[in-house]
């Protein structure tokens, strides 16, 4: 392994191999990319693959813009198949005060340009008779948003990353990260140390605890999120959009010939990847209160990943106040797949000392600091 580096980056998931294909696309010398186990195998690995443009804040409506502009045309770009699904996102609201957020969220998505419907609960039932719907205030469709492979995805980035000239390492896990007084020197692994005069923290839910081996706060933590998957089922059809329940936090979408459904999301931080059955009851409970005839469905299996939330729900990205060379890219709080170009694009701007793409001003990590927090009308929901 080499002992010295230009940029360091932490962290072989979507955001890691996405700053190192845009770095590699500006041509950046000495990149290398470390990852403690696989390529992909954190939180990416776990994903559901949703693509919306559906967000409630200007920063995320621009990052969704822009990384559209990747998925849209990932195979001219990658020359590799994404297998983006543009099958919509359905967002169901059942109170008075979601559905007022609703309306006004879309008054904002409309100025971005984005052709977000409003639904009446009959439009909504005519447009899709499997859905039960006496409880609901309304809903908005996307017909831009989707879902596609996070797979697909990174090897489109790692394959053009390499191509450019990047080094990527697996099962080399950095320990900690070196420093000189406020300036970070290198990396520290179990092959050796490798200076270099910037790091990246793109390590997902795992962003604290590489924080702390720097010596620095990272205020983002993992939340376990379960995902089921059913056998096939055909008693509804196919097509669907991705619908998300907003009130009871659940969403379901086609996954092959069955289903995926969300499941819980647990309210309280751990690296937890089990699978519960109460969550299976949940699920069971939430699929026939809005789909019915899913009272026929067969759950097949299950799985759990970890979302990496920030205190507000908005990703950090920039560098680290007090550690000059030490750049956060984490804390995307569940949507940092569909917002991987784009912040991969923006932080590559930004490392190289070019103008970012997007400003990402607001998304410096200092704001936790000084109590700058970005505010969404509504909890975020998350994909
Ligand atoms: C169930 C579930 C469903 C989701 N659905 C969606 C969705 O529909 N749409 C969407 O946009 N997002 C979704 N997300 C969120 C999305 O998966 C994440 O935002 C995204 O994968 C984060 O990518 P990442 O590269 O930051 O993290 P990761 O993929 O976790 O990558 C971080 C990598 O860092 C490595 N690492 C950690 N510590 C070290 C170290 N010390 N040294 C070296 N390497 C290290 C890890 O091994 C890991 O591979 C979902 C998440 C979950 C859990």
């Amino acid at each position: 392994m080499e002992k010295t580096a230009d940029i360091v980056i932490i962290g072989g998931g979507i955001i890691g191999t996405s700053i190192a294909y845009h770095l590699a696309q500006k041509k950046a010398k000495g990149v290398v990319l470390l990852e403690k186990g696989m390529l992909g195998e954190g939180s990416t690995a776990k994903c559901a693959g949703g693509i919306r443009a559906q967000f409630s804040t200007e920063i995320n409506l621009r990052f969704s813009l822009e990384s559209l502009q990747t998925w849209n045309h990932f195979r001219e770009i990658m020359g590799t198949e994404l297998d983006f699904k543009k099958v919509g996102y359905l967002v169901l609201a059942s109170s008075e005060e979601e559905w007022a957020v609703f309306q006004k969220s879309s008054d904002l998505q409309h100025q971005f340009g984005i052709p977000v419907e409003l639904l009446s609960p009959r439009e909504i039932q005519y447009r899709w008779p499997y859905l039960q719907g006496d409880d609901l205030q309304g809903g908005t469709f996307c017909a831009w948003d989707g879902y596609a492979g996070p797979y697909e995805a990174l090897s489109g980035f790692t394959r053009g990353a390499r191509r450019g000239g990047v080094k990527i390492f697996e099962q080399t896990e950095v320990l900690q990260i070196l420093r000189d007084r406020d300036r970070v020197t290198g990396v520290r692994t179990p092959q050796g140390d490798m200076a270099s005069p910037i790091v990246v923290n793109a390590a997902g839910p795992f962003a604290r605890e590489v924080g702390k081996r720097a010596g620095v706060e990272v205020p983002v933590q993992p939340f376990r999120r379960q995902l089921f998957f059913t056998r096939p089922f055909s008693l509804i059809p196919d097509p669907i959009p991705l619908v998300i329940d907003y009130h009871r936090g659940w969403y379901f979408r086609r996954e092959g010939a069955g289903l995926l459904i969300s499941g819980p999301k647990d309210d309280f931080p751990s690296f937890n990847l089990n699978v519960d059955y109460e969550a299976m009851v949940e699920v069971a409970r939430n699929s026939m209160h809005r789909v019915p005839i899913m009272e026929k469905v067969e759950i097949d299996r299950g799985w759990a990943g970890s979302y990496e939330i920030s205190p507000d729900n908005h990703a950090l990205l920039g560098e680290e106040p007090g550690l000059r060379g030490f750049f956060q890219a984490n804390g995307f709080s569940g949507h940092g797949f569909q917002h991987s170009p784009a912040a991969g694009k923006a932080l590559a701007d930004l490392i190289l000392g070019e103008k970012p793409i997007i400003d990402i001003s607001c998304l410096s990590p200092e704001r936790f600091k000084k109590g700058e927090m970005i505010r969404e009308p509504l909890t975020a929901f998350k994909d």
